[in-house]
């Protein structure tokens, strides 16, 4: 059994996305072509925003917007220690500061009242500007944009909303991606929505904001590219990868409606084993993971240990949140400051999750436990 099964998706597309890949191989503009257009007019009308910017991967994405609102020396940036190191890792590239709030327990993401009072502590000491928060959708499982939006708004925060994991979930009809002033995504092969390789994109309805990140996507450039008005990178989405993801775009949405089926299965066959994944009203996941909480780190290493034995593989997301990673002693964090993030990554883990897990597997799955 695999983890992410990305060969049986691939097989029921095969013939699509070959002859789209064919297309680039033919017309031959592999930088910028015609699909990463047409990829981005389809992206743009899925999440119900007025921009999408394609971008070399989920990384840059957020990095491109923290650019380009002039993220510094000096800015704090709020988000969850409870999440894949790059959330981080781009604020500390511009040479802002990570600032840790503690996540909710049945989510899994940033806990709104915990950044609220985080944010007013870091106004009242006065040492950074409180510049941006960075909510992440763990587990392809929006935040609580309806709570996080108006704290952000209150102290004048950008947000961020790092959609690396959820693209396809939603907060009541409307998309993850759509939320905050930007929102990035991955297009990275294991995430709900993969391509062949690196990929990523910026969602936004901000008009300027979008410009810049055109900018920025190529060198900073202005009227041309050898033209260059501010600092970007080589951030642009390859063509062979637009053309794969619009093939898979295509299937994308029965693809979201299938995990959920299997997550509905899991949950229905685990209550009561381990701590299921929570979905509070109105919400609907992209089920880009599917974690469950055991007991204690023993019970998890023993549940772990009995599907290994079964040829079932899980993992763990994530087994050491950011504020104790080395790369940010310097914050000078220590254990028992976000003891929720703690407590998750000592207990949680992810079993198999595709839009075609088999019914029978998910069964099997369940039987271990
Ligand atoms: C995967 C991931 C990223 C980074 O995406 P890449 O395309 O791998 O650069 C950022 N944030 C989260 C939460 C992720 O899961």
């Amino acid at each position: 059994m695999k983890f992410i099964d990305l060969a049986k998706q691939s097989d029921r597309i095969r013939n699509k996305v070959d002859r789209r890949i064919r297309e680039v191989l033919q017309h031959g503009r592999y930088i910028m072509g015609p699909e990463v257009r047409e990829l981005e007019a389809q992206l743009t009308a899925y999440v119900g925003v007025k921009h999408c910017v394609s971008c070399s991967s989920g990384t840059d994405a957020l990095l491109m917007s923290l650019l380009a609102w002039g993220i510094g020396p000096g800015d704090a940036v709020f988000t969850s220690p409870f999440t894949f190191i790059a959330t981080a890792e781009v604020i500390s590239l511009v040479g802002g500061t990570p600032v840790f709030v503690d996540i909710d327990l049945t989510t899994y993401n940033l806990d709104p009242a915990l950044l609220d009072a985080t944010i007013q502590r870091v106004v009242d000491e006065g040492q950074l500007r409180a510049a941006a928060v960075i909510p992440v959708d763990l587990f392809g499982l929006p935040a609580d944009y309806g709570s996080i939006e108006p704290i952000a708004e209150k102290h004048q925060l950008l947000v961020l909303e790092d959609g690396a994991q959820s693209f396809g979930g939603a907060i009541n009809g409307k998309k993850a991606c759509s939320f905050g002033h930007a929102g990035a995504t991955s297009f990275f092969p294991a995430k709900p929505l993969g391509c062949f390789g690196n990929g990523g994109a910026l969602f936004t309805d901000d008009d300027e904001l979008a410009d810049r990140l055109v900018s920025i996507r190529v060198h900073g450039k202005g009227e041309n590219k050898y033209d260059n008005v501010r600092v970007g990178i080589n951030g642009r989405l390859d063509t062979i990868q637009a053309a794969i993801l619009i093939e898979k775009l295509a299937i994308f949405p029965e693809g979201i409606i299938l995990r959920d089926k299997v997550a509905a299965r899991y949950t229905e066959l685990l209550n009561g084993k381990v701590v299921t994944p929570t979905v509070p009203d109105g919400l609907s996941s992209s089920w880009a993971q599917y974690s469950v909480l055991a007991e204690s780190a023993e019970h998890r290493d023993e549940l772990r240990n009995r599907l290994k034995a079964e040829d079932i593989p899980t993992a763990v997301y994530y087994s050491k949140p950011l504020h104790l990673q080395p790369v940010f002693a310097h914050l000078g964090c220590k254990p028992g400051d976000f003891p929720e993030a703690e407590l998750a990554s000592q207990r949680i883990f992810s079993l198999p999750m595709h839009p075609y897990l088999m019914d029978d597997d998910v069964e099997r799955i369940a039987g271990c436990f």
